[in-house]
């Protein structure tokens, strides 16, 4: 069971300084890190509360919802919806009310600080409070050959890669929903979509499997692990071993796509905020974090789900809550002025 016991001691903030920075520092009323859909969603409802949020967008903007090829289940889209057209209507959506979107790699946060220090490699801000939306990246196999190959046949996103594939034979490995929800996206290029899993029963829900289980162009194999990705300038297949009978063999392929689950990306929170044994934030059902004024929303704080409309859901709470946490500060400081000036 996650610890899900919060300090909400506000005295805490403001005691201690920053470190001396050379960079000019701008005030923010809020910034939100990450623009994935949680951290978008937050941006639409910040605007639209008149804080004029910043969202500070790591590599890409939409995270990994833009590299879905087709999403089926966002409400509103009967017929179904890409990632990236949907997170651009929701970014769309957060400039049209006030939140600002910067391209700029977040390098360090000092949560220990009030108001909070948020650094990329140009710029210094402060922020009276925090959404951390930095979602997760996809987890890599870690066997040889992988890093080697990486944009020459070994790929982590279909959508992005798999034009390239026109005619050829993939692999992909995983059993999952993206694992089976990419693979079929796959057929659309690849003769042959060879899905390989280390069991012998699939993750992904049942409608994924009934239409892959369909798909002539897709085979299965089956209680099988990759040990090796094979090349020479570019991909030409993957060593593979049986979990049952021990068996080597090779399957040759002109790419290999991965998706055998994600991580969450909280490097930068590590020792400072409350994580789970996974490296998840946690959070309490507010989005609240253990720091007072910081909020978490969407996959990062998700190891259950990781849905975009429950990415988005968390978003729009952790906006209403920094709104509030922002509406008591400043409550609280204009008590201590008029007490001050009382005395
Ligand atoms: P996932 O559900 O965690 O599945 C990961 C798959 O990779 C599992 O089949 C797992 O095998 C396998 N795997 C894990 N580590 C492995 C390793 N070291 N070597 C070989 N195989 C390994 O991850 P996901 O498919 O990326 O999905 C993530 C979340 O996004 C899920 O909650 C999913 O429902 C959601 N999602 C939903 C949709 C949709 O609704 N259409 C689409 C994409 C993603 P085991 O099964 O043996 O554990």
């Amino acid at each position: 069971m996650m610890d899900l016991s919060f300090s909400l001691d506000l005295s805490r903030l403001g005691q201690e300084e920053p470190r001396a920075e050379e960079k000019e520092e701008t005030v923010r009323d809020l910034i939100i890190i990450g623009a994935g859909p949680a951290g978008l969603t937050a941006g639409i409802y910040a605007g639209r509360a008149q804080l004029e949020p910043l969202i500070l967008v790591g590599k890409s903007l939409g995270g990994q919802a833009a590299s879905t090829s087709e999403m089926e289940n966002y409400p509103g889209f009967p017929e179904g919806v890409g990632g990236m057209a949907l997170t651009e209507q929701m970014a769309a959506q957060a400039t049209r009310f006030g939140a600002e979107i910067r391209y700029e790699e977040v390098t360090r946060v000092d949560l220990k600080v009030y108001p909070f220090l948020v650094e990329t490699h140009d710029q210094t801000y402060r922020a009276k409070a925090l959404i951390i939306s930095t979602g997760t990246s996809p987890r890599p196999l870690g066997v040889p050959g992988e890093r080697q190959f990486i944009g020459r046949g070994v790929s982590f996103c279909a959508t992005c890669d798999g034009y390239f594939y026109r005619d050829k034979t993939v692999v992909v490995v995983g059993g999952g929903d993206s694992a089976v929800d990419e693979g079929l996206y796959l057929t659309r290029f690849a003769k042959e979509v060879i899905i390989v899993h280390r069991r012998d029963q699939l993750r992904a829900s049942a409608i994924l499997q009934k239409r892959a289980k369909a798909n002539p162009k897709i085979r299965f194999v089956w209680n099988t692990v990759v040990d090796e990705v094979l090349g020479d300038t570019a991909v030409t297949g993957v060593r593979v071993h049986n979990v049952k009978t021990g068996e080597e063999s090779i399957i040759p392929a002109d790419g290999v796509f991965v998706y055998i689950g994600l991580v969450p990306n909280t490097r930068l929170f590590e020792g400072q905020l409350a994580l789970d044994e996974n490296g998840y934030i946690i959070t309490d059902k507010h989005q609240r974090t253990n720091v007072p004024g910081v909020f978490a929303a969407g996959d990062v704080q998700d190891p259950w789900y990781r849905q975009t409309v429950i990415a988005a859901g968390t978003g729009a709470v952790a906006a209403i809550e920094a709104e509030r946490f922002l509406a008591e500060k400043a409550y609280e400081e204009a008590e201590k002025t008029s007490h001050t000036e009382a005395q």
